[in-house]
């Protein structure tokens, strides 16, 4: 069977979800080897939970200095196993690292690039969904190895049984830039904005920082992720890490909560692979309800504590 690399996504000793729906894609397109880029010990702390999500084999790109670069090392390890294992294709996170991961890699092989696909058949056929959901548009690499990112969120992970076999390959030396420092985002005890399976967004219609309360508390309620469009990031309501949309991140959860937000085109590019998205929203002709599944016209102020109550009731 084709062997489909997996490039891994991980954080503090943990394998981010979005990883496991990409080992979920690639059994479908054949046998999934993860690609684990890190510090020294890394692919062994997670081989276990990889091969639960099927990775018959995990490849460990360890050296202290592949985690400290950003991207290159990620592009140098994957173009290099390429090379090597001819893969059917190579599935990468759509996130903002994984974007760049991908073209840089794309152009590395002479390959074709389906970027932010939301589902992959065995063929290797990729579903794009556009226009909130309007158009289904499907595409096929025709030259070299298909390079994927997938979207988080747009495909269920599936467990399957097995064990993978960790294989240490070679980082070259590490180039390009250099991580200076980290700092985690100010989300608290909230999932990250791309990971979350709901996620509770407001807009210009909050009305101030202050005011993003409303939002936050209806998002704890269910423990949901906090979004937010760029009207109420420009306006300073929220920190630019939350912005959800063509110029901020990517969210596909099972559910999103739009609370005054008009629904933007370039908001919805960020949103529109949503599951199931409710809107509630004072301008009954705002855009948001060409695709939201459920609609509230209304006051969010009244309508967010009711539901925050509803919620609480319910637990
Ligand atoms: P508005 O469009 O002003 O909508 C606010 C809505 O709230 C209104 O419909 C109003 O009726 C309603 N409202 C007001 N008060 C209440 C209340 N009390 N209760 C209920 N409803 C209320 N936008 C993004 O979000 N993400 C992006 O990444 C992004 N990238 C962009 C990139 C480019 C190149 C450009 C040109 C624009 C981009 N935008 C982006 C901006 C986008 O075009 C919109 O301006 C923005 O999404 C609007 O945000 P909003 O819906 O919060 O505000």
């Amino acid at each position: 069977m084709a062997e489909v690399l997996v490039l891994v996504d991980h954080v503090d000793g943990e394998v981010k979800k979005v990883t496991y729906e990409l080992l979920t894609a690639a059994r479908r397109i054949g046998e999934p080897s993860a690609v684990v880029v890190g510090e020294p010990g890394t692919a062994g702390k997670l081989s276990e939970a990889l091969g639960s999500y099927g990775a018959a084999k995990v490849y460990a790109a360890e050296s202290a200095e592949a985690a400290e670069y950003l991207v290159t090392p990620q592009v140098d390890v994957l173009a290099a196993l390429a090379g090597s294992a001819s893969p059917a294709a190579v599935l990468v996170p759509a996130s903002v690292d994984g974007k760049e991961i991908a073209g840089r890699l794309a152009i590395r092989l002479g390959s074709g690039l389906l970027s932010e696909v939301v589902d992959v058949d065995a063929d290797g056929v990729a579903s794009h969904s556009l226009f909130g959901g309007t158009y289904d548009a499907k595409a096929k690499v025709t030259q070299g190895t298909p390079v994927i990112t997938v979207l988080p969120g747009s495909i269920e992970a599936e467990q399957a049984t097995g064990a993978a076999a960790v294989e240490q390959v070679e980082v070259p030396a590490a180039s390009g830039a250099k991580i200076t420092g980290r700092q985690p985002a100010e989300a608290g005890d909230r999932p990250e904005l791309t990971e979350a399976s709901i996620v509770v967004s407001g807009g210009r219609g909050v009305g101030s920082a202050e005011q993003f309360e409303v939002v936050e508390k209806l998002a704890d309620t269910l423990g949901a992720a906090v979004g937010a469009s760029r009207a109420a990031v420009d306006s300073g309501y929220y920190p630019h890490q939350f912005q959800v949309g063509q110029t901020g991140k990517t969210v596909s959860p099972q559910l999103y909560i739009a609370l005054g937000i008009s629904g933007a085109i370039q908001h919805r590019a960020g949103m529109q692979t949503s599951k199931t998205i409710v809107a509630v929203i004072k301008d009954p002709e705002a855009p948001i309800f060409e695709i939201a599944d459920y609609g509230v016209v209304g006051e969010l102020f009244k309508v967010a504590p009711q539901l925050t109550d509803e919620v609480t009731k319910r637990k």
